[in-house]
C-alpha cells in the first residue's frame, strides 16, 4: 500500500487514535477525554472534555517562537494600503478589538455580525471574537440589504460590526445606508453597531447605537484581553452557503474539531509550514476565507496574504507580484479567477519570480480541462483541485500533498480525504455503487470529520432533514453532488444532484454537456441547462461566453460558431446530449463566489420566476438571457 493510502484507511479503521494524534498539533488547556462521540448520530462531537481556543492558537502560541514575524498581510490594490501585522502586532490589535466588543457587552456565545470588506480591522474582529467566546457571523461584503437583513433575523447579532465602505475597481460601495436599511427590514435590532471609518464614504452615526472604530480603539490601546478557554463543541462561528440551489443554510461550527481539522489540513494536505506565506485569494466572507485567509494560515503559524481587490488590477500581474513579494509557497484561488486572468496578457505570469511557490490550490467549482492546463503550463507548479462545501469546512476530496505526492488527474479533485468515509450511492435505491465508473450521489457515512458542520444554526430539524435524509433508508450526509470514481479511486464530480436533465429518457449531467462544449478553442464559459420540452421531456440550452468575438459579428457567423459547437458534442458525447440551442452571452449569471446559477437560467428558460437571487453577482447576465429568449 502506498503512503496515503494507509494513512487514509487508518483514519477510519483506527479512528480515535489517527485523531488524538492530529489532536496535538494545537495547544489545548485542558486535554480532551474522548475523541469521537457519536452516540447521537448524525450528531458528531469531536474532543469532549478539552479546552482550547481558536485565537490562541491562531496568535498567541506564536509568539514565542515567531513573534516578530509577518502574520497578515494586508494589500488592497483599491486603495493603495499596505500593511504587515507580526505576531506581536496582531496579538495586540486582536486584543485591543475583544476590549472593544466586552465594552460594548458582548459575551460568549452572543453573535456578532461582521459585515466588512476586506480590511485587516475584519480579521482582527473574527479573532477578537474567537478570543472571547463570541460567535462571529461573517456576511459577504457585497450584499445588500435584503440579504444582510435575513442573516441579521437569523443571527441575532448582539453588535454588527461594519465599515464605511467597500471598493472594487475603483468604485465605492458605501455600507453603512446598506446596513442602516438592512437592521430597519430586520425585526432582530442589534444593541450597538461598530464601525470602522476608512474615509472612503460619509457615515451618518446614530447617537446611542453605532460607536467609531477608531475613537473606541483609543479607550482600549494596549489593553490585554486573555483567551477564554471554551469546550471543543462550543459554537465559534456560523455561516452561510452560497445560495446556489435555494436558500442559503446557516452552518454552525464547533471549536476544537475546527482547530484540529485546520491543523491537521495545513499539514497534510497544503504542506505549509511556519514562517512561510499563504495567500489565498477569497474572500471572508466565504468558507475559504474563513478556513484559508483567517484561521488555517495562522494556526499553522504562516503569514496570510489578506487582499482587497481584482486579480487584473492595476494589472494582471497584481498577484504574481504578491508572489515575488511576500515569497508566498502555497496558493488558494477559484477556477473563475484563473478564467479571468486567462483572458489577459499571459506575459504578466513570466515578469516575476514564482520560485517560492510549491502549489496552487484552486476550488468552488468544478476545474475544467483547459483552464487547468493553461494555468498549470504558465505557473508550473502543481495545480491542485480540491473539493469540499461550506458544510465540511475543509476538503473532502484533494491529494494530500503533505502526506504523498500523488499525481492529479485532470477534471478530478483527487481522493478522498482522511477522516472522509465518501461513498457513492443510487439515488434512489441508496445501493452502494462500487463499481469502476458508475455514476452516484456523493456521501459521507457519519461520524462527519472534525471540522465539520455541527448541524443548521438554531436548526437541527433542518440539518437531519435536509442532509441525512435524501437517500431513502439510508443514515448518510448527502453532498448533493453527483460523482463517479475510476479504476484508481479518483472521484470525478459531474454537476449538482438537482442538475441532471433527462432528454428523452437519456439522463444526462449538465457537466459532462459543459465539458464538451468548453473544449471547443472559442469557447470561454458555458453554462448549460435542462429546459421543459414537450416532445422529449427536456432539453439542453447552452449559453457561451466566446473567447475570441471579433469575428462574431453578424447572425450568419454567430450559427455558424453553434453548429460548431454543436457538432464537437455530437462527436464527443453522441447526438443525445447535443444541445437544442447554443445561444451567446457576454457573462453568465454566477453566485459572488463564482458559482454558476444554473437554476436561475433555468427558471427564465422555462419562463418562471427566477427565485431567490439574494447571490447573484451581476443581475444583468440573467437579464441578457432573457433579452435573448424574447428574441
Ligand atoms: P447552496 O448549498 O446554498 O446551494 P453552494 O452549494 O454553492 O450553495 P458552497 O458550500 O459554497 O455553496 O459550495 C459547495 C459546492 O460547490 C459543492 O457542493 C460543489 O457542487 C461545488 N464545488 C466546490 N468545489 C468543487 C470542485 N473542486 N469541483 C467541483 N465542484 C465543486
Ligand atoms: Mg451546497
Amino acid at each position: 500500500m502506498t503512503a496515503y493510502a494507509d494513512f487514509y484507511r487508518r483514519s477510519l479503521d483506527d479512528r480515535d487514535a489517527f485523531w488524538a494524534e492530529q489532536a496535538r498539533l494545537i495547544d489545548w488547556q485542558t486535554p480532551p477525554q474522548a475523541v469521537c462521540d457519536w452516540s447521537q448520530p448524525p450528531f458528531a462531537r469531536w474532543f469532549s472534555g478539552g479546552t482550547t481556543n481558536l485565537c490562541h492558537n491562531a496568535v498567541d502560541r506564536h509568539l514565542k517562537d515567531r513573534a516578530d514575524q509577518p502574520a497578515l498581510i494586508y494589500v488592497s490594490s483599491e486603495t493603495g494600503e499596505e500593511k504587515v501585522y507580526t505576531f506581536r502586532e496582531l496579538h495586540s490589535e486582536v486584543q485591543r478589538a475583544a476590549a472593544m466588543l466586552k465594552a460594548l457587552g458582548v459575551r460568549k456565545g452572543d453573535r456578532v455580525l461582521v459585515y466588512m470588506p476586506m480590511i485587516a480591522e475584519a480579521a482582527f474582529t473574527m479573532l477578537a471574537c474567537a478570543r472571547i467566546g463570541a460567535v462571529h457571523s461573517v456576511v459577504f461584503g457585497g450584499f445588500a440589504s435584503v440579504s444582510l437583513a435575513s442573516r441579521i433575523e437569523d443571527a441575532q447579532p448582539r453588535l454588527i460590526v461594519s465599515a464605511d465602505a467597500g471598493s472594487r475597481a475603483g468604485k465605492v460601495l458605501a455600507y453603512k445606508p446598506l446596513l442602516d436599511e438592512a437592521i430597519r427590514l430586520s425585526s432582530h435590532k442589534p444593541e450597538a453597531v461598530l464601525m470602522v471609518n476608512r474615509g472612503l464614504a460619509p457615515m451618518t452615526m446614530q447617537p446611542g447605537r453605532d460607536h467609531g472604530w477608531t475613537g473606541l480603539g483609543e479607550q482600549h490601546r494596549g489593553a490585554q484581553v486573555p483567551c477564554e478557554w471554551l469546550d471543543a463543541g462550543d459554537i465559534s462561528y456560523t455561516i452561510y452557503t452560497s445560495g446556489t440551489t435555494g436558500r442559503p443554510k446557516g452552518v454552525q461550527r464547533d471549536t476544537g474539531g475546527y482547530a484540529v481539522a485546520l491543523a491537521a489540513s495545513m499539514k497534510h494536505i497544503f504542506a505549509g509550514n511556519a514562517g512561510e506565506t499563504y495567500f489565498s485569494t477569497s474572500d471572508i466572507g466565504w468558507v475559504v476565507g474563513h478556513s484559508y485567509i483567517v484561521y488555517g494560515p495562522l494556526i499553522a503559524g504562516m503569514a496570510t496574504i489578506m487582499y482587497e481587490g481584482l486579480p487584473i488590477r492595476p494589472d494582471a500581474g497584481i498577484w504574481w507580484s504578491l508572489v515575488e513579494k511576500y515569497k508566498v509557497t502555497v496558493m488558494f484561488s477559484a477556477p473563475t479567477a484563473v478564467r479571468v486572468l486567462r483572458k489577459q496578457d499571459p506575459a504578466f505570469l513570466k515578469k516575476y519570480d514564482l520560485s517560492s511557490l510549491r502549489a496552487l490550490f484552486l476550488a468552488g467549482e468544478p476545474l475544467d480541462e483547459p483552464t487547468g492546463r493553461w494555468i498549470s503550463d504558465s505557473l508550473g507548479v502543481p495545480i491542485i483541485d480540491n473539493y469540499w462545501q461550506t458544510e465540511s469546512g475543509w476538503p473532502i476530496l484533494t491529494v494530500a500533498n503533505g502526506v504523498e505526492k500523488m499525481p492529479s488527474k485532470f477534471g478530478s479533485p483527487g481522493v478522498p480525504m482522511y477522516g472522509y468515509n465518501v461513498k457513492l450511492l443510487h439515488e434512489s435505491t441508496g445501493e452502494e455503487l462500487t463499481g469502476a465508473n458508475e455514476k452516484g450521489v456523493v456521501v459521507i457515512e457519519g461520524p462527519t470529520p472534525p471540522g465539520f458542520m455541527q448541524t443548521v444554526w438554531r436548526d437541527d430539524e433542518r440539518f437531519v432533514n435536509t442532509y441525512w435524509k435524501s437517500i431513502p433508508g439510508k443514515l448518510v450526509y448527502s453532498t448533493f453532488d453527483w460523482g463517479i470514481r475510476d479504476e484508481d479511486g479518483y472521484f470525478y464530480i459531474l454537476g449538482r444532484t438537482d442538475d441532471v436533465i433527462n432528454v428523452a429518457g437519456h439522463r444526462l449531467g449538465t457537466r459532462e454537456i459543459e465539458e464538451s462544449i468548453s473544449s471547443h478553442p472559442n469557447v470561454a464559459e458555458v453554462a448549460v441547462v435542462g429546459v421543459a420540452d414537450a416532445l422529449k421531456g427536456q432539453v439542453a440550452m447552452a449559453f457561451v461566453v466566446a473567447r475570441d468575438t471579433t469575428a462574431l459579428t453578424d447572425d450568419a457567423a454567430l450559427l455558424r460558431l453553434e453548429g460548431d459547437i454543436m457538432k464537437q458534442v455530437d462527436g464527443q458525447l453522441g447526438a443525445v446530449a447535443r444541445p437544442a440551442r447554443v445561444r451567446f452571452v457576454s457573462a453568465l449569471p454566477k453566485t459572488r463566489s463564482g458559482k454558476l446559477l444554473r437554476r436561475a437560467i433555468q427558471a427564465v428558460c422555462e419562463g418562471r420566476d427566477a427565485g431567490d437571487l439574494t447571490t447573484i453577482e451581476d443581475p444583468s447576465a440573467l437579464q441578457q438571457i432573457r433579452d435573448l429568449l424574447a428574441k
